[in-house]
């Protein structure tokens, strides 16, 4: 993981004497190292505030630092909220209010005035929660004793959440072509896309990957070859086509690393001067962490980035898929999800084996070579990022994965079975009444919550389609939602 941290803001004042905040002092800073222990990043305490320039102060100091990735704050005592306004107003990071309390229990015969001024969190959160509220601030409000194994991962959660956020903010997509011919739910507003999320979507010539791609050396093949057999098993003859995919990885990955990219995008339809659309190769760069859309989608490109790096370690099981076919035989209904390449073996069963086939779509002069492998089971989500016209939805959807209840032996790429939520034919209405696109991010281990809190830390509308999920709900919402987001 990266050198993300987080800061620890504790409210106070000076109302109770100097003691009392010594005391509110040693406690949060205990808590912060203990909680950075079971924390997926530090969490660094930064702060008794007991004025309006302590906590303006702090919140400067948080906006500035290319490290801090949010502020969770926590009142110990009472902490007027006035003198939180002009703080907060200008924060420009995520913003975790933690209601906790130092004691889990109320001593029976310890208690006494003096006790309850000390150990207040039940009186000073709600004042704290009431200026945010008022603010209308995008917070996450989480409630639970600090040492409580649910409470470590509700932080962690939403602490990935807001790492999503810092990635996002730095994000750098590289294009290759434009979006496919015609195609409208993969366009976008890039001006608006740099304005809410922070997206740089910039376009670069084939021609300069074909020429990056004669500069690669033999030796750099022969590695990267190496790496694929350590990983991969090899089930084709056609080394040309393995060593050919390799070329083209090496080359897109000086490209995206010359330029700060994190996702990339290519197209079928423009491949002028290559023999083979990656496949393998952009597998295998999805595998290290950057995020790729087929058919020039860079909106899916970019989102698939983000949330791997929102993932476990920093590079969790998500990725670009799409939704191919259905199953539709009564009581066995199945979404069959794939790409006509490229599929992030994160998703894989077991170890993906390395095939070629012919790909009659697009200009290929030659097969290329690809990973072929299984998806996993469990509980999963679909995401899919669409421009409403004047605004972006996020939406997502919660589905069930299984092992795929056919092999398919001629079925040439990576696949993933999965059931939709509430059920197939509903979740399908819901999906195409929410506008929601072909292509996903599909993931295992970033939650529908984290993506919601993600929503709402970048300002963008978000709906859920979960088993609880009608269509007519659904319809209200979409309704409600287009009225509220043009009002704002
Ligand atoms: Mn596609």
């Amino acid at each position: 993981m990266k050198n993300y941290e987080f800061w620890f803001v504790v409210g106070s004042q000076f109302l109770y004497g100097p003691e009392v905040l010594e005391t509110v002092e040693k406690r949060a800073k205990e808590m912060a190292e203990e909680l950075s222990k079971v924390l997926p990043f530090p969490l660094i305490y930064k702060v008794t505030a007991k004025t309006n320039k302590e906590i303006t102060d702090i919140v400067k100091e948080a906006n500035y630092n290319d490290k801090c990735c949010g502020i969770i704050t926590w009142c110990h005592t009472f902490s007027p909220s006035k003198m939180w306004i002009n703080g907060l107003a200008s924060l420009q990071k995520p913003y975790c209010h933690f209601a906790t309390q130092y004691n889990r229990e109320i001593p029976n015969d310890e208690i006494d005035m003096d006790f309850m001024n000390l150990n207040q969190a039940a009186h000073g959160d709600r004042e704290h929660g009431f200026i945010a509220a008022r603010l209308r601030m995008p917070r996450k409000v989480i409630a639970g004793y600090w040492k409580d194994e649910k409470v470590h991962k509700k932080i962690a959660d939403w602490m990935k959440a807001a790492v999503g956020v810092h990635v996002s903010k730095n994000m750098k997509v590289m294009r290759f072509g434009d979006n496919m011919r015609e195609v409208a739910v993969t366009e976008g507003d890039k001006v608006e896309v740099q304005t809410k999320l922070g997206w740089q979507v910039n376009t670069w010539a084939v021609g300069d990957l074909v020429k990056e791609m004669s500069a690669v050396t033999e030796a750099e093949i022969d590695s990267l070859v190496e790496i694929y057999k350590s990983k991969y098993d090899i089930a084709t003859d056609n080394t040309d086509a393995i060593r050919y995919q390799a070329k083209e990885e090496i080359a897109i990955k000086k490209m995206m690393d010359s330029e700060g990219c994190l996702a990339f995008s290519n197209t079928f339809q423009d491949l002028y001067g290559m023999e083979q659309l990656p496949g393998l190769a952009s597998q295998h760069l999805m595998a290290q962490g950057y995020g790729y859309g087929g058919e020039g989608d860079w909106k899916v490109s970019a989102l698939t980035a983000i949330m791997k790096a929102m993932g476990e370690n920093g590079n969790g099981s998500s990725a670009f898929m799409e939704d191919y076919t259905y199953h539709l035989a009564e009581g066995q209904e199945y979404s069959l999800g794939a790409h006509m390449l490229e599929v992030c073996p994160s998703l894989a069963a077991d170890r993906p084996r390395i095939e070629t086939h012919h790909l009659g779509i697009g200009m290929n002069e030659k097969d290329p070579a690809r990973l072929v492998f299984e998806g996993k089971e469990g509980d999963a989500i679909v995401v899919s990022l669409v421009d409403m016209g004047g605004r972006l939805r996020l939406i997502c959807q919660d589905i069930v994965c299984v092992k795929p209840i056919m092999p398919m032996p001629n079925l040439p790429v990576a696949r993933v079975m999965w059931r939709a939520m509430p059920d197939l034919t509903t979740g399908v209405e819901c999906w195409i009444t929410a506008g929601g696109a072909h292509h996903t991010v599909l993931s295992y281990d970033v939650s529908a919550e984290q993506m919601k809190d993600w929503a709402r830390m970048m300002d963008i509308e978000f709906v859920h389609i979960t088993k609880d999920t009608s269509v007519d709900a659904l319809e209200k919402e979409l309704f409600l939602n287009d009225l509220a987001w043009k009002l704002r």
